[in-house]
């Protein structure tokens, strides 16, 4: 509630004011020369002019209280200023009727005067009374102020009647040369009493927060009765008393009327003032915090017309004022492109409906706006519901997240996408492999995964560089993108070159064959590296959900499985996915763990097959061939485990074991059947690009065993002269300069390079079974093998046929002039102690 402030007079005052009148009474009573003061020249005009400014002053109180009439305004406040009209009139009735006044409707004189007046005090006091001890707000019906007002005027006219007409009907209060009769006193003695009964209740009333001035109608009733008291007093009309009484009574009324003033017209306004100041602290507030606010506000009203926009607004957006008279010319220029601005539009009046619908405010839509300089911003935009109160005004709450969307899509790309080629990375691919199945599970469709990996990819990049690498794998990831399409899911980089596509609803769209053919066509067109132009191919290995796997890594496995056959079948072809090829990858993956522990368990031989001199067929050396003996899987070939044991570099422990293994052996034959006798140990590339490895390891060794270098003959493949770094070069250096000799395996299955076998000092070729197996006389093979011997004998370079198993294959290779011969002809590979049985039948050199 609002607590009533007193508009500047403070209850001290009113008491100070009481005071001074009341000691003023005192002097005056206790005063024996004022007794005197009678017939006082000029009191007509006098008392008039005091009760004219008692009348205006209560007619004054009528008009203020009358007029403005307040909601929470006391009834009895009223009720006080209706009884005062009424006040105002019997004053007027008594003024006229003054004793020297002219008559007024009847004779005037001091009996009519004092009935008028008696009864303006009585309704004076009565109007007191009812706002000390009524209960308030008693009356505060609207329709209750005019009952007040005709009842007032109903009692002062029937008062008017009976004083003008009737007035024997009354008791005297004046004789004439007697002065006051006894019930005049008595009358004023209790006016008196009644007024100074009020004072007490109304000082309870100041202090009580109520919306009158309580201690201005405090001092007017206290006033009141003190006036009373000089009427009791006074001998004459026209005597000092009677002129003290007028004043004090002048004084009372003044403070009634402050009392109504400030109620009626002072406090609202003060009220008003103080709401105001509110108002205008609070708007600063929210000013201040709109002002600083890092959130765009927009406000517009019923008219569509944009009326305020913030700083925050005005700088992320570019636009002012000036830019944006109306709503919806910020749609116009936020949103350039009509499609989207239209879809936006509609998005954005469903959530209006929303938001009107529950009166709440909703979660923001996230759009895409463009700023005044073109740029694009991402905002969380959304309309603050005011209340009904406020609907023709919305504000609009707009928040530029570019920068979290910027770092989100950061996020997001660095986690999902391949940052060299910008397709897909595996994470991505995964999730969209897994949705992809979910959808065909849904709709009963097939799909086809391919799994595509570049075909000696790590030729180029050693050859040329990571930066041509990457260049490549761009190039590679553009072109998968357009041999794909836009059908389809983007092509996805699973990592180094291996990459995937996915083709969904195969029912629906073109055969997989047509893409994977696509794909294999791009791929080989020329790759331009800047300074190199690079011809490459793919292998391609496709897979089918649910025909192979039901679960994505299943799939996948299954569509790398069959990469796998397309580059064992040649390379630049695609392979679908068989079973026989899981079998294998099932078999090799067993072997691969069975391998880890197969050295420990000691479950490798070496076994030994002869290499014979021709023409004699004499044996002179042996080649020194690795098995496993599985204790489940039986005798296990070399060629189905040496590219495993490559594969994980287990072949560099194997062979050093295979190495100390043969040449114990070789001292042993050496010893016992001829001391030239040579053992050839195959030693793979991996052995040789290994860093750790020690060069001078094997001729240690064997200086060691006591061996001389002569003793050992490396076999190397054509592919490891090939990729000759300085490394390999080094070491076959190493082993020259130990006296070992060596010998170039399966040669015209690879390169064939001549360069090659120039450049390097390769003692012995030894040509590949492929030539061998179908040799006849007339045979391109024959001539093959004819022209491999002449052309290594013209560089120096001894030969040796290898797959020897007829007679008629020995006589060819003896007759084109080769120097050994290794074959099933002479004997299968055999362990140690079989080959010595061999050593012991056969002629030896
Ligand atoms: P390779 O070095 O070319 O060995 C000759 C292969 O031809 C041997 O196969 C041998 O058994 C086979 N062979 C010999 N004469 C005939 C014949 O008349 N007819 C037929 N059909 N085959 C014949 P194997 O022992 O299965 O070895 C296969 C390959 O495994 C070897 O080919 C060699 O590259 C590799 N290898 C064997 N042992 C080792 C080793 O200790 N270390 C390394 N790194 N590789 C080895
Ligand atoms: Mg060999
Ligand atoms: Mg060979």
């Amino acid at each position: 509630m609002f607590r009533y402030q007193t508009g500047g007079i403070g209850l001290s005052s009113v008491i100070k004011l009481l005071l001074l009148l009341f000691l003023l009474q005192l002097g005056s009573a206790l005063s024996p020369s004022l007794h005197g003061w009678q017939g006082l020249l000029n009191y007509l005009p006098l008392h008039t002019a005091m009760e004219v400014g008692a009348i205006v002053i209560s007619a004054l109180v009528f008009a203020v209280g009358w007029s403005v009439y307040q909601k929470e305004g006391s009834g009895n406040l009223m009720l006080l200023a209706c009884c005062f009209l009424g006040v105002a009139l019997l004053d007027f009735m008594h003024t006229l009727s003054y004793a020297g006044m002219p008559d007024w409707v009847t004779a005037s004189g001091p009996e009519k005067a004092i009935d008028f007046w008696l009864a303006a005090r009585a309704l004076a006091a009565l109007a007191l009374f009812s706002v000390a001890f009524l209960p308030d707000r008693l009356l505060t019906k609207r329709q209750s102020r005019w009952w007040m007002l005709i009842s007032v005027l109903v009692v002062v006219g029937l008062i008017n009647w009976i004083v003008l007409w009737h007035q024997n009907w009354l008791p005297r209060t004046f004789l004439e040369g007697r002065g006051l009769t006894p019930f005049k006193k008595n009358a004023e003695y209790l006016l008196f009493t009644a007024y100074a009964v009020m004072p007490v209740r109304l000082f309870r009333k100041t202090r009580d927060p109520k919306v009158y001035d309580g201690v201005c109608l405090f001092g007017a009733s206290a006033t009141m009765a003190m006036s009373e008291v000089f009427f009791t007093l006074y001998a004459d009309v026209a005597d000092i008393y009677n002129l003290l009484g007028h004043i004090y009574k002048v004084i009372a009324y003044g403070m009634i009327y402050r009392s109504v003033f400030i109620n009626s017209v002072e406090l609202p306004y003060q009220r008003l003032y103080q709401v105001n100041r509110a108002l205008r602290a609070s708007e600063a507030k929210f000013q201040a915090i709109i002002n600083e606010s890092p959130i765009a506000y927009l406000l517009y009203d019923d008219q569509q017309r944009i009326s305020f926009l913030n700083p925050a607004f005005i700088n992320t957006f570019g636009f002012t004022m000036a830019d944006l008279p109306n709503w919806s010319d910020w749609w116009l220029k936020a949103f350039p492109d009509p499609e989207y601005r239209q879809a936006c539009l509609s998005h954005w009046r469903r959530h209006l409906q929303r938001v009107g619908q529950n009166k709440l405010s909703l979660a923001p839509m996230e759009l895409d706006v463009c700023g005044k300089d073109g740029r694009k911003h991402t905002i969380l935009i959304n309309i603050a519901f005011l209340g009904d109160a406020f609907a023709s005004q919305q504000v609009i709450l707009l928040q530029d997240i570019t920068e979290r969307v910027e770092t989100m899509q950061l996020i997001w790309r660095q986690s999902y996408l391949d940052p060299l080629t910008e397709l897909p990375n595996r994470n991505q691919f995964l999730d969209k492999l897994a949705q992809a199945m979910n959808q065909a599970r849904k709709l009963d469709q097939r799909l086809a995964l391919l799994f595509i990996d570049l075909d000696r990819f790590k030729d180029v990049n050693d050859a040329l560089g990571h930066v041509s690498g990457d260049i490549l794998l761009r190039e590679a990831g553009k072109r998968l993108r357009e041999a794909v399409g836009d059908s389809q899911p983007s092509p996805a980089r699973l990592g180094g070159d291996e990459f995937t596509v996915i083709i969904g609803d195969l029912e629906n769209h073109p055969g997989v064959d047509a893409i994977a053919q696509a794909i294999l066509q791009s791929l080989a067109r020329p790759f331009d590296l800047g300074d190199e132009t690079v011809y490459l191919s793919a292998s391609i290995g496709i897979a089918f959900y649910p025909d192979d796997a039901d679960k994505s890594a299943e799939l996948l496995k299954k569509a790398d499985q069959a990469m796998f056959e397309a580059k064992k079948q040649g390379r630049d072809r695609y392979s679908f996915f068989t079973p026989e090829m899981q079998r294998i990858a099932q078999n090799r993956m067993r072997l691969l763990n069975e391998l880890h522990g197969a050295l420990a368990k000691q479950q490798f031989m070496v076994y030994y097959q002869p290499i014979v001199e021709f023409p004699s067929g004499k044996i002179c050396k042996a080649e020194a061939l690795l098995r496993w003996r599985h204790p489940d899987l039986g005798m296990i070939s070399p060629a189905e485990f040496i590219p495993l044991a490559e594969e994980t570099g287990m072949i560099v422990d194997i062979g050093e074991w295979v190495f100390n293994t043969a040449a114990q052996q070789v001292k042993l034959w050496r010893q016992q059947y001829h001391p030239q006798f040579q053992v050839s140990i195959n030693k793979s590339p991996v052995q040789f690009r290994n860093e750790r490895y020690d060069r001078e390891h094997w001729p240690r060794q064997l200086r060691q065993f006591d061996l001389p270098g002569q003793s050992i003959v490396i076999e190397i493949t054509e592919g490891l002269l090939l990729e000759a770094g300085s490394l390999i070069n080094e070491q076959l250096l190493t082993f020259r300069n130990a006296g070992m000799q060596v010998a170039l395996d399966d040669f015209g299955t690879g390169y064939s390079s001549l360069a090659y076998l120039k450049k390097f000092d390769i003692d012995y070729l030894k040509i590949d079974q492929a030539f061998v197996r179908h040799l006849s006389a007339e045979s391109s093979d024959m001539a093959l093998c004819e022209a491999i011997i002449v052309m290594a004998h013209k560089l120096g370079i001894k030969v040796v046929a290898e797959g020897i198993e007829t007679a008629e294959q020995f006589d060819l290779l003896i007759n084109a002039g080769c120097d050994f011969g290794q074959g099933y002809l002479f004997s299968r590979p055999v362990p140690a102690d079989e080959f010595d049985a061999l050593l012991s039948q056969l002629d030896t050199l």
